[in-house]
């Protein structure tokens, strides 16, 4: 963010440091040398899924990103680029690193606006964090407290060993396993780095500089998922976590008139005795609308712009050729249909008769079991285009299930 435009915060809300400034020297030699803090995980660097997590929280109100002085550049266009695509809705600096953790910290706070009242600290190697965990270590620091840090229960038995001999064994229901974001009046932590800069006091996470100075430090449950990516072996986590899928839905309408033009179908099925339609294709009407409304759930235009009518090679086509060809494009962007609602408005003919057969044709064509299909039908009591029997339409809503695309371009 450029420096004319420091960014404004509530006193009220922390701000959040996204340490990522560690060599992460376990985890590089099996990353080619690369920072872990830069491996790419569904698109985006961990740093950014943390910033996330901290905007998607609607409690935090700005992000001060730590890097280490060797990746500075690479980071900044990394930054701009993960900005322009997919933006964090928060303001954001960022931050050289130092040698240890402690003065990763102490170099980050020094970038914070002077309206700052507090802030969470947190380790960028943590990418599964959640929203949630975000907001209870705020209220935690708006109900006044001065330090606070998520933790959760130890389940192996842990024991002090000097020399591979076993020198004491702690007493488990006392211990726990603190995480990250920890949460901080910043008076107090500013003053708690200063001091340990002072004596040269060395510690692996922020609360126990405050420990040292007796304040109180306040613990809240953790999340058992929130786990720090250290090891080589904890990239299976990354690697396990399975693709989120979220729910999307379509909606499609079309029109045509009665003519002298081709037999009625509906739903892939020939009508017989009914009106005659005009059309390009067959001028399956419940089709072009559920067509439209499956495009609908991947973004993908409308029929019109994937078929034009004025195109010979879609001359008398068949409605059902085009619904594959539409549920191949929508298969490529991740989307699967799962339920179909269909409405068809005409005075004539009477649906009734053909209803099942067109349910099942039209659940057969999708792959969708029966109860999957629904069909109704109305009139419009003699009111309208349709109520003067000069031709029909069609509404169709299609819910579908899609790869959650974190990472996918949200600008044009
Ligand atoms: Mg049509």
């Amino acid at each position: 963010m450029p420096e004319e435009s420091q960014p404004q915060c509530p006193a009220s809300k922390p701000w959040a440091l996204i340490l990522a400034a560690g060599q992460g020297s376990r985890l590089s030699a099996v990353l080619d040398g690369a920072a872990k803090q830069f491996l790419h995980w569904r698109g985006a660097p961990l740093f950014w899924h943390s910033a996330r997590a901290m905007s998607r929280s609607a409690t935090v109100a700005g992000v001060v990103f730590v890097f280490p002085e060797r990746d500075m550049g690479a980071a900044q266009d990394m930054l701009a680029n993960l900005q322009h695509r997919d933006d964090l809705g928060l303001p954001w600096l960022v931050a050289t690193g130092g040698a240890l953790r402690q003065d990763s910290v102490r170099l980050g706070l020094s970038v914070l606006p002077a309206q700052a009242r507090s802030v969470l600290i947190h380790d960028a190697a943590r990418p599964f964090l959640r929203p949630e965990l975000v907001r209870r270590v705020c209220a935690a620091l708006a109900g006044g407290a001065v330090g606070v840090i998520p933790a959760i229960p130890v389940t192996d038995t842990i024991k002090m060993v000097a020399d591979g001999r076993v020198t004491d064994t702690l007493p488990r229901a006392d211990l726990v396993a603190v995480q990250t974001p920890q949460g901080f009046a910043l008076d107090e932590l500013r003053a708690a780095h200063a001091y340990a800069l002072r004596v040269g006091l060395t510690v692996t996470d922020d609360a126990a500089l405050l420990e040292a100075l007796g304040h109180e430090v306040c613990v809240i449950p953790g999340e058992a998922n929130n786990v720090k990516i250290t090891r080589p072996e904890d990239l299976v986590f990354l690697h396990a976590a399975v693709p989120e899928r979220e729910t999307c839905t379509g909606m499609g309408y079309d029109v045509h008139r009665f003519g002298q033009g081709r037999p009625m179908k509906l739903g892939g099925v020939l009508i017989p005795h009914a009106p005659q339609v005009l059309a390009h294709s067959d001028g399956d009407v419940l089709l072009h609308a559920l067509i439209d409304a499956i495009l609908g759930c991947a973004c993908l235009d409308d029929i019109g712009a994937h078929f034009p009518d004025n195109d010979p090679r879609f001359e008398g086509i068949s409605s059902a050729v085009l619904l594959h060809e539409a549920l191949d494009l929508t298969r490529e962007a991740g989307v699967t249909p799962r339920h179909v609602d269909l409405t068809l408005v005409a005075q004539t003919p009477r649906i009734t008769p053909w209803r099942g057969e067109i349910r099942k044709n039209v659940a057969r064509l999708l792959g969708l079991p029966l109860d999957a299909v629904n069909l109704k039908a109305t009139t419009e009591e003699h009111l309208g285009f349709t109520g003067r029997a000069e031709g029909i339409k069609a509404y169709a809503v299609v819910t579908a299930s899609r790869t959650l695309r974190q990472n996918s371009e949200t600008h044009e």
